[in-house]
């Protein structure tokens, strides 16, 4: 099947937030149409190159693209994009006899769609499909046309194909046959690696080592898929010439947005830890200062303090309980001291304990010292009844008193 062109395509595109991509389409130096059509909507990447003459190629073209914009599945699946593809040719097929087209008419079609690293690939005719892996170009389809067949027969070289006059014969193509099955090719695919597709205006211009190069150096797909199309008519753009260029993201951001996820949260739970010590640090330590207490001095008084005695950088960790009635100067002379400092107990309970303690201390102590006021008292008796031998008032315990008394 001969294949004449004289329409213009139609680009579509779509952001996509896993692939990279770009696409251009030229009418070439030659043809006064541009026939080829083109798709890009992320999964599904088309490029149909129709053929019929008077506009027919155009129309074609175009219906396979539509039809598989509205049919292909939503994820790679190669069952599905296979019926996609026969319903594009019985469109095709119907067009020719309803007004849209022209007899005769038809279309390569070479479908794409790829997700993640899952690609599925429908061909029909001689567009391509190419991926470029690690460094290298491999053609990933297999062209439905005469040279094909005669290279693969070994009858040609592909450089021989190249200028041979019947190198635009097809042998299969939506529009003809009712019957007719695409290839399906179903593959797995690398991040990093990069999906080429295009019609035989640029395979037919250059040469795969000509694509590989430029693949290889331009990394901006859009860039890429721009000077391809360039070098295509540098060459001598006698095809209208389409191509689009697609990166293979892969999971990559996916895999780096659980990364980031996983990160976020790790971040989040550290934290909450350290929140979570640090409130059971400040309630142990509350629960530990209200839980002690200790004894210390206050206007000349014992006073209980709940807490510890001390502070930190002028925070103080106790807190005045009351101030009892027992004088310091009532207790003994190493208690009055140890209470500069705080004494400290375990709780409330014995520190209202040892202020017992004190209060009995403190009774002792004025009994005492009464007791000794009056033995002081005694002699000062005996000299108001004019005993001579009395003492004088420095010096002169009780016992002796008594003794002198007697
Ligand atoms: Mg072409």
């Amino acid at each position: 099947m001969a294949k004449s062109r004289s329409y213009k395509s139609t680009p579509r595109t779509r952001k996509s937030a896993l692939t990279t991509f770009g696409s251009r389409t030229d009418i070439g130096c030659v043809r006064d149409h541009n026939e080829d059509s083109l798709i890009v909507a992320p999964p599904l990447y088309v490029v149909a190159d129709g053929m019929g003459g008077h506009a027919a190629g155009e129309v074609a073209s175009e219906i396979a693209v539509s039809v598989l914009e509205q049919q292909a599945p939503a994820h790679p699946d190669g069952e599905q994009l296979e019926r996609a593809v026969e319903e594009a040719n019985r469109e095709v097929i119907l067009a020719q006899h309803d007004g849209r087209g022209r007899e005769g008419m038809g279309t390569t079609v070479t479908a794409a769609m790829l997700e993640g690293e899952r690609l599925v690939i429908a061909q029909v005719g001689d567009s391509r499909a190419y991926l470029l892996h690690r460094g290298h170009l491999q053609q990933l389809t297999r062209d439905h046309s005469l040279m094909a067949d005669m290279i693969e027969a070994g009858q040609l070289t592909p450089e021989e194909a190249r200028f041979h006059p019947n190198r635009s014969v097809i042998t299969r193509a939506l529009g003809s046959d009712p019957l007719m099955r695409p290839d399906i090719f179903e593959l797995n695919v690398e991040a990093g690696d990069r999906l080429l597709i295009c019609s035989d205006g640029l395979s037919g211009m250059l040469r795969d080592p000509e694509i590989e190069n430029t693949l290889r150096r331009v990394r901006d797909p859009q860039r890429c898929a721009s000077q391809l199309v360039n070098e295509a008519i540098t060459a001598g753009g006698h095809d209208n010439v389409t191509v689009i260029v697609v990166d293979v993201v892969g999971q990559a951001k996916k895999r780096l947005k659980r990364v980031k996820l996983k990160a976020r949260l790790t971040v989040f739970f550290i934290l909450l830890l350290l929140a979570a010590i640090i409130a059971g640090a400040i309630w142990g330590g509350y629960t530990y200062l209200n839980s002690r207490a200790y004894l210390s001095e206050v206007d000349g008084k014992v006073a209980i303090y709940t807490g510890v005695p001390g502070s930190v950088m002028g925070l103080s960790f106790s807190e005045l309980n009351r101030v009892t009635d027992v004088s310091v100067e009532d207790l003994q002379p190493g208690t009055a001291y140890r209470l500069e400092a705080g004494i400290q107990v375990d709780n409330l309970a014995a520190a209202e304990s040892l202020v017992r303690e004190y209060e009995s201390e403190a009774a002792a102590h004025a009994n005492d010292t009464n007791k000794t006021d009056s033995s002081t008292d005694a002699p000062n008796s005996a000299d108001a009844t004019g005993n001579e031998d009395s003492p004088d008032a420095t010096g002169t315990s009780a016992p002796e008193q008594s003794e002198a008394t007697a």
